[in-house]
C-alpha cells in the first residue's frame, strides 16, 4: 500500500515527499514535534498533544503555521489516507526555510510542517509488554530544556543505540547526583515495595509526557498512591517494579535495569494493571 505524507500544504506519496535543503529543521534541528497514538483510526489525547505543541513553539518563538484545529484536521486526514488503524501519527514544525545563518531569519518565514502516519503491530507491542523490557543507564548529557519537545534528539539517539547494542530496549538518563531523569524516548517510573508509584516532577529536565499526565489521572481513579519526586538509580535497582510511559509504549513494564533484575524479573501487577486500564481514561477522538 502506498504511503502519504503531508508536506507544507500537500498530501504527497511518501516517495515524492521532500523538504528544502535549507529547512532550518534539517540544518539546525530548529523545530518541534509531536507523536500521537492512533487506536481504531482515532487519535489518543489529541487536545493535550496539541497544547504541548503550542507550548514548545512558544518556547522557541516559532510562529504557529495555522490554527490548531487545522493541524488536528491534517493529522486525522494523514491517518485516514494511510489507513492507520493502530499506530502513530507524527507531526513536525520547523522555523522554516532560509539562507543558512544561525540567528533567526530577519524576514519572517513561514514555518514548515510535515505530518506522517504509520501502522504498528498491536500484537507485537502486547507481546513485548507481556515479557517486559530491559533498560540500561547512561549519563545525562542533554541541555537543561528537554521540556521542549524539540527535534534536536542526538543524545537520545545515541542513548537508544547504546541500549540496543547492550541488548536492551530503552536507556534511562542518570544525572550527576545519581537521579534518574527519564528514558531516551519515555518517562521513567518505579513502584516501591509498599505500593507507591514514583515519578520525577516535570521540571526542565524531563519532557512532560502526555502519557505520564493521563497516567496520573488513572492512579487517582484507582486510588493508587502517586509520589512525584526525584528518585535515584540505586532506589530503582531495589524497587518492586519499574516501567516507562510514552505515546507509543503506553505503560511498558521494565524487568531488568542494567544487570539487576527488577522484582522477580516479570512484569509487576501494578504496571500490568495500569497498562490495562490506561485507555479507559485517555481521550480518544
Ligand atoms: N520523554 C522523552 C524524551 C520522549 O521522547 C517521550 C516521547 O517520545 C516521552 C518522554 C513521553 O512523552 P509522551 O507520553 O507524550 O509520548
Amino acid at each position: 500500500m502506498s504511503r502519504f505524507a503531508y508536506v507544507n500544504g500537500r498530501y504527497l506519496p511518501a516517495r515524492d515527499a521532500s523538504v528544502n535543503v535549507e529547512d532550518r529543521g534539517y540544518q539546525f534541528a530548529d523545530g518541534v514535534y509531536e507523536v500521537c497514538e492512533v487506536r481504531d483510526g482515532k487519535l489518543v489525547d489529541a487536545p493535550r498533544h496539541l497544547a504541548r505543541l503550542q507550548r514548545s513553539l512558544n518556547e522557541l518563538r516559532i510562529a504557529m503555521p495555522m490554527p490548531l484545529v487545522s493541524i488536528e484536521f491534517i493529522m486525522r486526514e494523514t491517518v485516514r489516507r494511510n489507513r492507520v488503524n493502530y499506530g502513530l501519527v507524527y507531526l513536525q514544525i520547523t522555523r522554516g526555510v532560509a539562507r543558512r545563518d544561525h540567528a533567526f531569519p530577519t524576514e519572517p518565514v513561514k514555518p514548515a510542517i510535515v505530518v506522517t502516519a504509520k501502522n504498528l503491530s498491536y500484537e507485537k507491542n502486547q507481546a513485548t509488554a507481556q515479557k517486559g523490557i530491559a533498560v540500561v543507564t547512561t549519563p545525562e548529557n542533554r541541555w537543561p530544556r528537554v521540556d521542549i519537545k524539540s527535534v534536536s534528539l542526538l543524545p537520545n539517539v545515541l542513548a537508544k543505540q547504546q541500549a540496543k547494542e547492550q541488548g536492551a530496549y530503552e536507556a534511562w538518563f542518570v544525572d550527576r547526583d545519581g537521579y534518574v531523569t527519564e528514558g531516551s524516548s519515555s518517562n521513567a517510573w518505579i513502584v516501591t515495595h509498599d505500593g507507591r508509584v514514583v515519578t520525577r516532577p516535570a521540571d526542565n529536565h524531563i519532557l512532560s509526557g502526555i502519557t505520564r499526565a493521563v497516567l496520573m489521572n488513572v492512579l487517582e481513579a484507582l486510588q493508587l498512591r502517586l509520589e512525584e519526586r526525584p528518585f535515584t538509580i540505586e532506589e530503582s535497582y531495589g524497587a518492586a517494579e519499574a516501567f516507562v510511559t510514552s505515546a507509543s509504549q503506553i505503560v511498558m513494564p521494565v524487568i531488568k535495569l542494567d544487570d539487576r533484575m527488577i522484582g522477580d524479573g516479570k512484569p509487576g501487577s501494578v504496571s500490568r494493571r495500569l497498562r490495562e486500564e490506561f485507555h479507559r481514561f485517555a481521550h480518544i477522538s
